[in-house]
């Protein structure tokens, strides 16, 4: 089966899949979306991404019964897919009408779903490490709400691209480091493994709350405390988490080397934790 796509109750090839020129989602960005992993053809923590998809709709007002059906679009998705390795990209907007700022009370959402293969990202990314460059973040004050309003995230994964990285690693104002522009990021500073505590200033990330758990399990150290650019100059791992490339160490931001300037042993243990969690909860590998 091709790529596929759910749109409104129904199930098509991706290239018919058409939402209308005046959908709030395409004209604002006045939608949420999610994305989910598929592990043998089995969605991981597909509840997890839901609820924060949930948790999101509260805040940005969109009925949460837009939502009910969305367990059913990954598994059909999955399901009439047979792809192994693929995502399931969800998307709820608050829908079509003439276009004006103040949304309409009476309005349907449009959801929109697709699932496409996944190419992993090449082993030796991993085994070499990959390079950030650091980005003003100048997004807004919600980041907890995965909105499709991402332009200062394409902005800054553009620029990063061109320069060759892989991300960007977004500093605030004051110094503070939140997370990269598709991905959460980890330091280890004296000993300790540090990242941003969840909140409004960044995307509490699936990948994160279970490497979080791998951590506990390993018995490292770990705090949910922010750290600071200054503070990455003494750091001796960094990594990225994110659904896509799961545990990924970063050996440079800038033109600094972090710890040795290759991948660390933590992000190492922790990425092979990680797929732990994953084939237990799959019950794939
Ligand atoms: N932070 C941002 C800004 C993201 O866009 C993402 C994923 O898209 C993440 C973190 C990681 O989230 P997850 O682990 O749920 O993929």
């Amino acid at each position: 089966m091709p790529e596929l796509a759910y749109l409104n109750g129904e199930y098509l090839p991706i290239e018919s899949a058409k939402v209308s020129v005046e959908d709030r989602g395409m004209q604002f960005g006045d939608s949420l979306y999610e994305v989910v992993r598929l592990y043998d053809g089995v969605p991981f923590r597909a509840r997890e991404h839901l609820e924060r998809m949930r948790a999101g709709a509260e805040v940005v007002d969109l009925p949460p019964d837009a939502l009910s059906g969305l367990p059913t679009v990954i598994e059909e998705l999955a399901g009439r897919s047979q792809m192994a390795d693929a995502f399931v990209y969800l998307q709820v907007t608050r829908g079509a009408c003439p276009r004006i700022h103040a949304a309409p009370d009476e309005i349907e959402p449009t959801i929109i779903g697709t699932v496409r293969p996944f190419d992993r990202l090449p082993k030796r990314l991993y085994r070499k490490g990959a390079t950030a460059y650091t980005e003003p973040d100048i997004r807004w004050g919600r980041r907890d709400v995965k909105a499709t309003t991402l332009l200062p995230n394409i902005l800054a994964a553009t620029r990063v691209q061109k320069k060759g990285g892989y991300d960007a690693v977004f500093v605030e104002d004051d110094g503070t480091v939140t997370e990269g522009t598709v991905s959460n990021l980890f330091a280890v500073i004296d000993g300790v493994i540090r990242t941003h505590p969840v909140g409004p200033r960044i995307l509490a990330g699936v990948t994160r709350a279970a490497v979080v758990e791998a951590a506990e399990h390993l018995e490292l150290p770990l705090r949910e405390e922010a750290f600071t650019r200054e503070e990455l100059r003494v750091a001796s791992e960094l990594f990225f988490t994110n659904t896509y490339c799961e545990v990924l160490p970063v050996v440079r931001v800038d033109d600094a080397e972090i710890g040795t300037g290759e991948p660390g042993p933590l992000a190492r243990d922790l990425l092979g934790a990680f797929r732990e969690i994953v084939q237990r909860e799959t019950g794939t590998g």
